[in-house]
């Protein structure tokens, strides 16, 4: 069982591999109740390379059951926020003491470059977690002048707290298993908040690693506890459970809504970040070079697994075939290589099941009319057996297409003509999502009129895919509720108590 090539491993990451795996629940290692295991496979050659506990039902209230201990007794509750700011602080302090071991991990875990995994997801959380453990010493409420009829006769003085909600589940994705864990775990303890976390079974191994970083940054038992799994079972089994106050989910609309409904019915307080099909429109004075560079960026990073990936690429026709040469030149370009090598731009797909659904998806193009000017098949790499996709632009689409209107999550674009500010507009928020849009022109005016137009969380601006820790997250319509990041996200994970005394 051994991953891909080892020559990019270092002696961390292979002295992690070597340890048993097993999750963090109440402060010790554990395996599953009934002794499940599941497959790690590498995604760059198929093979599986090692296994986690295969978590269920009884283990999820076992953790549950844990953070709900450390919620109401023992340390946690008496820390001060300066303490669970400084904890934070360390924890990141940790994260970054041992960034490429984490960045080797997720690229064998996920497939993912490990340039970017070291560059981009682990430095984007060691900075969010720093973000946030300033946040813990800064919550805070309001006082009130209340003015209450009956009482004329009584002094009466109003003032609202900030209270952590309570037991937090979290359920994460695939595509950025380090970086989505970080974005629940972060605001959860900054608040006060204890949690269980489920990662994805595709990708569960960094989420171990974080748990050792966190037992050893001093989080006191059952604060932070990691129960591994599948979906449909201990996934399930969080998102329902009556003894969490809190489900927060990224993953597919599908999933979400799922998810969703089953926190209802305990009136779980839920936030949801799903998924996207979101527009990249260049208009007529942008620079045709840079937006298909910008193109290529925003569609082809992580493998086209991202929940913003600028899937639509609407071009003004003046400009429509210079950027899409451009762009299918940087497709037919790009360096397909196991994630693992410092010199590969992109990677395999994380699964199997994803590859098949990506290449479904190109031939249901190809059925429907559409052609490739770049990529459009599998690509072999190495001795074969791994999940890669070549980069794809898909043209000569009709907007009522699959390819069009479903998110693909894989490498594939599809480049579209437009001729007006309107139609653009239109076509681009004709979609059930509303995650982000990106904006190509220096036409300050004409883009200042495009933005309040599109109907999505995020647009960006000559840019796409630039996240910032002090910017609210999230999407309109089916691309979720709630915002995470910014000051948003102490929102989700703290009750409003208003109090009112008469003196
Ligand atoms: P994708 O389609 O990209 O694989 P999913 O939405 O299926 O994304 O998965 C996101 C997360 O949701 C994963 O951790 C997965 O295990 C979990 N999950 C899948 N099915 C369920 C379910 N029925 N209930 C709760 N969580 C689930």
């Amino acid at each position: 069982m051994e991953p891909y090539s080892d020559q990019h491993i270092s002696d961390a990451t292979r002295r992690f591999l070597a340890r048993p795996r097993r999750m963090l629940i109440g402060g010790e290692w554990c395996e599953a109740v009934d002794g499940g295991t599941l497959e790690v496979i590498d995604p760059a050659t198929g093979a599986a390379f090692t296994r986690v506990p295969a978590g269920g039902a009884e283990d999820i209230d076992r953790a549950v059951a844990a953070a709900r201990r450390a919620f109401e007794s023992g340390d946690w509750p008496k820390m001060r926020p300066v303490d669970r700011e400084r904890l934070l602080l360390r924890f990141a302090d940790l994260i970054e003491a041992n960034a490429q071991e984490l960045a080797e991990i997720e690229a064998l875990d996920n497939g993912k470059p490990v340039v970017m995994a070291r560059l981009v997801d682990v430095a984007l959380v060691v900075d969010f977690l720093r973000y946030m453990a300033g946040w813990a010493t800064k919550i805070e409420g309001a006082t009130m002048d209340v003015s209450v009829p009956l009482m004329r006769d009584r002094e009466l003085f109003g003032f609202t707290r900030r209270e952590p909600v309570g037991v937090v589940g979290a359920i994460i994705p695939w595509n950025f298993p380090l970086l989505m864990a970080a974005w629940k775990v972060a605001p959860a303890l900054a608040s006060g908040c204890t949690m269980v976390l489920k990662p994805a079974e595709e990708t569960p191994l960094t989420a171990l690693r974080f748990a050792e970083l966190a037992k050893e940054a001093g989080y006191p038992a059952g604060v932070f506890n990691v129960v591994t799994g599948h979906g449909h079972t201990a996934g399930a089994a969080l998102a329902g459970h009556k003894g969490i106050e809190k489900v927060a989910f990224t993953g597919s609309t599908e999933i979400g809504k799922l998810v969703g409904k089953a926190a209802l019915d305990n009136m779980t307080r839920v936030s949801l970040e799903l998924g996207g099909k979101s527009p990249v429109i260049v208009l007529d004075d942008a620079d045709p070079a840079a937006a298909a560079a910008g193109a290529a960026q925003a569609i082809f990073f992580n493998q086209g697994q991202v929940c913003t990936a600028g899937s639509r690429l609407f071009v003004h026709k003046s400009r429509f075939d210079e950027v899409v040469e451009g762009l299918a030149g940087i497709a037919a370009g790009m360096k397909l290589g196991p994630g693992i090598d410092p010199a590969t731009q992109v990677g395999p797909l994380v699964s199997a099941v994803q590859q098949q659904r990506v290449l479904g998806y190109i031939r249901s193009g190809y059925e429907e009319g559409a052609r490739a000017a770049a990529g459009g098949e599998p690509a072999r790499v190495g001795a074969g057996g791994g999940y890669f996709v070549q980069p794809t632009v898909l043209v000569d689409t009709r907007d009522d297409m699959k390819v069009v209107r479903e998110e693909i999550f894989g490498p594939v674009v599809v480049a579209m003509p437009y001729e007006d500010l309107d139609e653009v507009a239109r076509r681009a928020n004709d979609t059930p999502y509303g995650l982000a849009a990106s904006i190509w022109s220096n036409d300050l005016s004409r883009v200042h009129r495009l933005i309040p137009r599109i109907k999505a969380g995020t647009v960006w601006v000559n840019c796409h895919n630039i996240l910032d820790n002090a910017m609210p997250f999230g999407g309109y319509k089916q691309s979720g509720i709630g915002r995470e990041m910014g000051r948003a996200v102490l929102d989700l994970y703290t009750e409003s108590k208003s109090v009112i005394m008469a003196l």
